[in-house]
This record gives structure tokens, sequence and C-alpha cells, in this order.
């Protein structure tokens, strides 16, 4: 249950609604909402191991009364991850004062020319928004990366307003941890200067995930608490899982899943591929194996994703084949893993009855998680993902898209998307005049979606 103290209500953390990834909200259930006494739109502090600000907006009431949802740049701005606790605080918002001048510095995957463009706009898109210096903050329709907040005038919670000066500095990761470092020595006392800025959350975040809820809640499920508690597992005298099995047909999000799990629990990451380690010479394809497995030991928590890894699991036939050297590398080095849980192997694959029975058994990849093709409730969700920073027209329904994309896998409806995009940037006006007004208020319309949708075959 929530517990509240004095001004403060404790909640669960949940990730945020697609739709809202990106915006600096905080969904608070009603009866929070009212033991805070804050209104929608008001301004909320998150305690966390950090401490960030969001604005309160209300949870659907089929959300339980003991979870507040906030994305993943606001999840690493108070230092939480989903499924832990945190402390919301009303702010008294005469406190927040309006930022006379900010300076954020765009992710590095920003070109020169967006850069250019960006400059001129997020001042706007950024109005009324709560900062602080050192916290990240995406910025919809710029960048699907975000944004670090370096330093503020005044110092503390500031409110960006149109008397705002907001400046772009240096990028925050192409000079390595410079700008990070900056963020830190800019963040006053007052800021929790103590506390690291945020570490970056570049990678897929739970809320990039559409029509996936139930197959991503197993995942975590098999992944998270090994993962963050190990010794919980050894306390309790368990061996923790060390492979997790997903399949389905390609492009329906298995590894993205697979990189939001480990971006969410701060894991490292190394990918497989089994075509390639297929196409190695005798003796290189097990040597790579037992490189991947000896930096995933190093670098642990580490999550291993074997791509298509029925191309090397292939049922074991013929004795001296590749396919049962590498079959039999693999099944020693997962065995070797110890019962720490530290590092932990998602294998996908498109045809799970192509496996080798000795990977699917006790304590290799004892589970399986289906990922299906989406259903139309999915594909609205996976489009609301990928529509999330697009400038749409009054015209375009995401609804009536997904009902005409039977069919359609995620990665096919990211690409009616992106589609979508390039068609209405194709579309310009081609007077100089029009075509500058355009640039500066794009819209993408339902008939740039139906070019989209006649250039994009389904993979389904
Ligand atoms: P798989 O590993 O199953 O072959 P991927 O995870 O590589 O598929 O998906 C490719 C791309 O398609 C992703 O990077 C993403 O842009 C998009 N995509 C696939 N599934 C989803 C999904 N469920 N939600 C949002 N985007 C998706």
């Amino acid at each position: 249950m929530s517990r509240s103290d004095a001004d403060g209500v404790e909640l669960s953390v949940r990730a945020a609604e697609k739709r809202d990834a990106g915006r600096g909200v905080a969904r608070i259930p009603e009866r929070a909402r009212r033991e805070l006494g804050v209104l929608s739109g008001d301004t909320v502090v998150i305690e966390g191991e950090r401490a960030t600000v969001a604005k309160m907006w209300p949870a659907d009431p089929s959300v339980p009364e003991t979870v507040v949802q906030i994305d993943g740049d606001t999840r690493a701005n108070a230092g939480v991850h989903v499924g832990e606790t945190v402390t919301i605080r009303p702010k008294d918002t005469s406190t927040i004062r309006e930022a006379e001048r900010v300076t954020l510095s765009p992710p590095p995957s920003l070109g020169e020319d967006d850069r250019r463009l960006a400059s001129r706009d997020v001042a706007q898109k950024l109005r009324n928004r709560p900062v602080r210096a050192g916290e990240q903050i995406r910025i919809e329709g710029v960048s699907q990366d975000p944004f670090t907040v370096v330093d503020t005038t005044p110092n503390g919670d500031v409110r960006i307003s149109s008397a705002t000066a907001v400046r772009l500095g240096a990028d925050a990761g192409a000079n390595g941890g410079a700008a990070q470092g900056d963020a830190a020595a800019a963040s006053s006392p007052g800021t929790d200067a103590a506390s690291p800025p945020s570490e970056g959350t570049t990678g897929p975040t739970y809320e990039d995930i559409g029509g996936l809820d139930e197959e991503l809640e197993q995942v975590r499920e098999m992944i998270e608490l090994p993962l963050s508690e190990p010794e919980l597992f050894r306390r309790l005298g368990v061996e923790p899982p060390s492979g997790v099995l997903l399949y389905g047909p390609p492009g329906t999000g298995k590894t993205l899943i697979a990189r939001a799990v480990a971006n969410e629990v701060d894991a490292s990451f190394e990918t497989i591929s089994g075509p390639e380690i297929m196409s190695k010479y005798k003796g290189e394809s097990e040597e790579q194996l037992r490189e991947v497995f000896e930096r995933a030991r190093e670098n642990a928590p580490t999550i291993v994703f074997f791509d298509e890894i029925d191309s090397i699991a292939g049922a074991r036939g013929d004795d001296e084949g590749a396919e049962n050297r590498i079959v039999g590398q693999l099944l020693t080095l997962m065995d070797g893993l110890d019962a720490r849980g530290e590092v932990i192997v998602i294998g996908a694959t498109n045809r799970v009855d192509a496996i080798d029975p000795a990977l699917r058994r006790g304590g290799r990849f004892d589970r399986e998680i289906q990922i299906g093709v989406p259903d139309e409730a999915g594909r609205r969700e996976i489009l609301e993902v990928h529509t999330r920073g697009m400038p749409l027209a009054e015209d375009v329904s995401v609804e009536t898209i997904a009902r005409r994309t039977h069919g359609f896998v995620g990665a096919d409806l990211d690409a009616v998307a992106s589609e979508a995009a390039m068609a209405a940037i194709r579309e310009r006006p081609t007077d100089a005049d029009d075509r500058e007004e355009w640039n500066r208020d794009p819209r993408v319309t339902r008939a740039h979606f139906d070019t989209a949708l006649a250039s994009v075959e389904p993979s389904a």
C-alpha cells in the first residue's frame, strides 16, 4: 500500500505510457493525488536514490493506487528502476524560479544541421518544463536521445519560460565525460551536488516497446531479479536462470526487449550472431564464444544476446559437424557461469523446434517466451512509439492505421512511420517561401501514411 509521511507518498515505479515518454510527467493515481494535495500540471518532486522533478498528470483509473508511472529519463534522473519505490512530494512552486539561462548539451547522435534546427526549437518545446542541472531530458520531435542539462541560472530547480535563454553547448558524449563533468560541477549544493549526474540512457527503454507488456513482464521477472539482487538467490540457495529463449518471427522486438532490459538494469550488453559464428573457420568460432563470455564476466552484470541461435544450435545430427562443436562450447560456457546470475544469455530464434534439445534443458535456456506477431492493439501501441516524436496532422488516426496493418510486425510499422516522414519531406512545397514556412512547422498527414502503406509490405 502507499504510505504517506508528513508530506510525501511512497509509490512503486512503473514504466510510462508510450505516449508520455519524453514529456517529464508523472502519472499519479487519484488517491495519492489527493493525499499530496496537487492538481494536474503541478510540479512534484520524485525522490529515489536522487531527487528529480516532474509534472503531475492523472493516472488511468485502471492503474493500481500504489503505482507512479514515469519514463526512462525521469527514472534515470531519480536513480530508480522499475519496481522500486520512490517518495513523491508536492513541490512548492513558489520556490521554482523562472530560469534566466539554461545550457543543454545535445546528444552526440544529433548532427550539425539538426543541432541548428534544434536550437530554435528547444526553448519553445521545453516551455514550463521544470529542470535542474545534471539531469537528462528528451525533447520530443528533436531527437530520440536525451539532452543533458549542463547549467542553469539561477541554480536549483528552475522552470523554462518564454524569457529563458536556452543555449546548446558541446555535445554530451563526443568528448567523453567532459560535459558530464561540467554538469556535476555546475550543480549547486542546493541541487544535490554530491550525487553524480545521471548516467545517460541512450539505449531503448521500456517505453520504446509496444504491445508486449506481458512478454516484457516475463522477461523482466527472469532477468532483473538475478541481475540486480544476485545475493538474494545465493542466500536462498537457488540457482538463478542462465538463459532465456525468445522465439517468434523476425522484426517483432526480440532484440529490442533484450537491449531495453540491459539498459534498464544498467547491465552491459554483448551480442553474438549465430550465422556470423557459423561462418568462422574451425576453432575460431569457439574462441570467439569464449571471448564474449570472458568479457561478459569481466563487465558483469551482462546480458549476452545470441541472435539467430538456431543457426548454431540446430539439432545435433552427424557428430563431427561445426554445429556440434559450437553447441558443445556454448553448453560448457553456460554451465560454467557460476551460480551468481550475473551473466544471463538471451537467445533469439524464429524456429524454436530447430534448437538442440540439450540447450533447452535445465539450467540453460529453460524458459521460453513467445514474441508473436502483434494484434491490432499491439500495432497501435507500436505505432504510438514510432510516431511519438512526429508532428502529426489532425487527420492522422493511429487507430485506423493499426486496423489497416494486419500482418505488420514492429519493424514494418517502424518502416511505415519513417516512410510517412520521408513522403512528407518529398512532398514539401517547392516555392522557397512556402517551403521555409513548412520547414518551420512540418506536418505528416494521412496522405503521407497512405503513401507509406502502399510501399511497405507486411512480413507476416
Ligand atoms: P527481432 O529481434 O525480433 O528480429 P528487433 O527487435 O530487431 O526484432 O526489431 C527491429 C526494429 O523494429 C526495432 O529496432 C524497432 O524499431 C522495431 N520494433 C520491433 N518490434 C517492436 C515493438 N514491439 N515495439 C516497438 N518497436 C518495435
